[in-house]
């Protein structure tokens, strides 16, 4: 694995698009103890053409960013419920913007530097 994602302020989760599927919903609403409807209002939005996407917040380095993202700590909170797409993103071998970030870092000599791109 050439990333570390608990390096990363979290970029993937500012994407514009968090697309969900019906079971990833019935998963939020078993984790919040809530029914189907209450979880896909509390949590989700038709956007993109798509039925479920997450729904989210403001953000001071992306924008915005998933309505589950800590922005403080700059984590999911909800890991263990997390919808199928982030289980799987960005696969196994590298993240394009780890890369840009770590190279961002080392050039710029700050650990802390938050690599920007203009993803509102
Ligand atoms: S952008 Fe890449 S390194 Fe950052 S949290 Fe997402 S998968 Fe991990
Ligand atoms: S559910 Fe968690 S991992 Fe997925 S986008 Fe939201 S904060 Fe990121």
């Amino acid at each position: 694995m050439q990333y570390d994602c608990r390096k990363c302020p979290g970029y993937c989760c500012s994407y514009p698009l968090i697309a969900l599927d019906k079971r990833d919903v019935e998963r939020l609403a078993r984790y919040h103890k809530l029914s189907f409807e209450a979880a896909r209002r509390a949590f989700t939005r038709e956007a993109h053409g798509r039925k479920y996407a997450m729904k989210r917040k403001r953000d001071r380095y992306y924008g915005a960013i998933c309505r589950f993202f800590d922005t403080t700590k700059r984590c999911c909170t909800i890991y263990e419920a997390r919808p199928s797409v982030c289980r799987s993103f960005p696969g196994k071998g590298r993240c394009g913007y780890y890369d840009f970030l770590s190279f961002e870092r080392r050039a710029q000599e700050d650990p802390e530097f938050v690599a920007l791109t203009d993803n509102r």
